[in-house]
């Protein structure tokens, strides 16, 4: 294993560790990290006494010499070195009591260091000290479960859960990212304390949740955390999309799992991380709007425009941000039906200008959503989608090349007609200007000054307007 260390900022923390006659180890996800063969610039040290005396020792051997940020009330102190972020702290143990994640703390040795870290693979640790370079401390037989992928707690899982229900959100995120499964024990204990997960704040939940988006298959996560009972707990809107009804022998699709499958669908061609939950949150209104109609079977009318309403909702209880990212959510999710319809009928100029208005520079994600959206089982259907989508793109394509009407504004403005017509702000200035642009958009006269000011004056005519002089 010391091949492995090979780098020199573990010899020149070994050096000084020796120097100070202190116990040193690499430790935790680096060191998982390194057998997994998966790069990894976060690299955290433990030691047997201070943290920030190793970590302000180090700093002074090195050149040139970083600052040291120390974090006093943690005992723990962080530098940076070349492209890596190194944390040093005392080795610690731990004591909970039952209202809060925030630990008791007080010092302790490598083996209670170890107890309290969540998954026996992110309890490995290495030694830095001359004696025993690179030697492997692995109490819990962390390195055969890296070998048999999986995920296992490294005590009592009820007692490493119940301490720190982050782990059992901890647990599925590592399961999703690494494609791990969790051991027997483990997986019964996150649904047994499950609800214990109400301890932990909106922000760490939402952390984990977005690692989960940003896995290469983030559906193993969601369904981990709906097989727990987790998922009614923190998402239950989504829980809601699971399950068929059926009425007269008619069932309708499993949203939840159509929902899942979009968003692998996704994952290859988007690391956007708006987009990804847009996938997520594309259809969240279906259970809202069912209906079944007798003659038509089972309808979901306007779910796109009821889960735009829904959306503000979900992002400020799970404190997503609010922000432009969410209009962009909101954005995709109202028209995600939109190049599906459009590529079923002959695909007319008119429409496709529209398209573009509305998703401006948005238009290739939505697309890539749409495209992800096709999840039938029917080669055939699947196959006549993708090629009517490839027309809509050659037609979007077409169609800004000649009028340019993504993110446009329409020459004559608000303010022009009002000046024109000597008008205060009325329902006639917005009429007009909606006159314009549907004008435009619908290729009645193109998108220029001198075509938009006479159809302007048309209008005003036709409502009885006179030009000021
Ligand atoms: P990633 O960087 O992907 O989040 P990581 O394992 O490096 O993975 P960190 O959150 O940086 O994650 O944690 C570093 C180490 O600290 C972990 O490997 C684990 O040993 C320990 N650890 C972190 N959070 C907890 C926790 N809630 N309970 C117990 N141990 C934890």
């Amino acid at each position: 294993m010391s091949k492995k260390l090979d780098q020199q900022i573990f010899h020149e923390i070994s050096a000084v560790a020796d120097r100070l006659q202190m116990e040193t180890y690499v430790i935790g996800g680096y060191v998982r990290d390194l057998y997994l063969k998966r790069p990894s610039k976060d690299i955290d040290i433990v030691t047997i006494g201070s943290g920030i005396e190793l970590a302000n020792q180090v700093a002074k051997s090195l050149k040139p010499r970083p600052r040291v940020s120390v974090f006093k009330n943690f005992g723990t102190a962080m530098l940076k070195y070349k492209d890596m972020e190194i944390e040093f702290v005392g080795a610690r143990k731990e004591s909970y009591n039952r209202s809060s994640r925030k630990p008791i703390v007080e010092d302790g040795t490598l083996e209670d260091d170890q107890n309290r870290r969540d998954f026996t693979i992110n309890a490995l640790a290495l030694s830095l000290n001359q004696a025993n370079f690179g030697a492997l401390l692995d109490p819990f037989d962390g390195v055969a479960d890296l070998e048999r992928e999986t995920i296992k707690t490294p005590l009592d899982p009820d007692i490493t859960f119940s301490d720190d229900p982050l782990r059992i959100l901890r647990a599925i995120r590592f399961a999703t990212q690494l494609n791990f499964e969790i051991e027997a024990t483990t997986l019964q204990s996150i649904a047994k304390n499950k609800d214990r997960i109400k301890i932990v704040s909106a922000e760490r939940i939402i952390d984990e949740l977005n690692k989960i988006m940003m896995a290469p298959k983030p559906s193993k996560g969601w369904k981990l955390l709906e097989e727990s009972g987790l998922l009614q707990i923190i998402f239950p809107e989504l829980q809601e999309m699971k399950g068929v009804e059926r009425i007269q022998g008619v069932g309708h699709k499993d949203n939840f799992y159509h929902t899942l499958e979009v968003l692998d669908r996704i994952v290859p061609n988007t690391d956007n991380l708006w987009l990804r939950w847009s996938a997520l949150l594309h259809d969240i209104a279906k259970p809202a709007t069912k209906k079944f109609i007798d003659g038509q079977g089972w309808t979901f009318h306007a779910h796109n425009f009821v889960g735009v309403k829904m959306i503000p909702k979900i992002f400020r209880r799970m404190k997503l941000p609010l922000n432009e990212k969410m209009k962009y959510v909101q954005k995709m999710v109202q028209l995600h039906m939109r190049p599906i319809v459009l590529s079923e009928d002959v695909v007319s100029d008119s429409a496709v200008r529209r398209l573009l208005f509305e998703a401006g520079d948005d238009i290739d994600d939505l697309m890539t959503l749409c495209e992800a959206d096709i999840t039938s089982k029917n080669a055939e259907k699947v196959k006549r989608y993708m090629k009517n989508f490839k027309v809509v793109r050659e037609k979007l394509q077409e169609i800004e090349e000649k009028d340019a009407v993504r993110n446009f504004e329409p020459p004559v403005d608000g303010e022009l007609i009002m000046k024109a017509f000597d008008l205060t702000p009325c329902r006639e200035v917005g009429m007009i200007k909606d006159a314009i642009k549907d004008a435009i958009l619908d290729g009645e006269i193109h998108n220029n000054y001198e075509e938009a000011f006479a159809f302007m004056m048309n209008k005003a005519k036709e409502l009885g307007l006179s030009q000021k002089n």
